[in-house]
C-alpha cells in the first residue's frame, strides 16, 4: 500500500474544495475521534460473539466498512498536515512494540505458568 499516495490524493482533494483552512491538526484529531466513534456506534450493543467476522450481517458490515474508512481518511490527512510518513512510523512502532512485547512474556502467559 502506498500510503503517500492517498495522502497526495488527499491533499488534492482538499485543495479543490478550498478545506485546507478547516484542516487544522486540532480539527483533523477531532475528526478522527468522532469517525472512530461511529465505528464503535457500529459494535456498541452487540454481543462478543455477534461482533465476530462470520457472525456480523451485510448491513453491519457495510457500516464497519465505511467508518473504517473514515479513520483511515483523516489518519492519513492528520499525518500529511504533520509531515509525519506513517508508513515509517508504522514500521517504528512496532519494532518498539516487537520489544515491549516479547513472544511468551505477555502478561497473559505469565498467569498461566
Ligand atoms: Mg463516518
Amino acid at each position: 500500500m502506498d500510503i503517500y499516495k492517498y495522502q497526495l490524493f488527499l491533499r488534492e482533494f482538499a485543495k479543490e474544495r478550498d478545506w485546507d483552512q478547516f484542516h487544522t491538526p486540532k480539527n483533523l484529531v477531532m475528526a478522527l475521534a468522532g469517525e472512530a466513534g461511529e465505528l464503535l456506534d457500529v459494535f456498541q450493543w452487540l454481543k462478543p460473539d455477534e461482533s465476530l467476522n462470520e457472525n456480523i450481517g451485510p448491513e453491519t458490515r457495510q457500516a464497519a466498512k465505511e467508518e473504517i474508512a473514515d479513520v483511515f481518511i483523516y489518519l492519513v490527512r492528520l499525518a500529511d498536515k504533520l509531515d509525519i510518513d506513517l508508513e515509517h512510523a508504522f514500521i517504528e512502532k512496532m519494532k518498539k512494540n516487537g520489544k515491549k512485547y516479547e513472544i511468551g512474556k505477555s502478561s497473559l502467559n505469565q498467569f498461566n505458568k
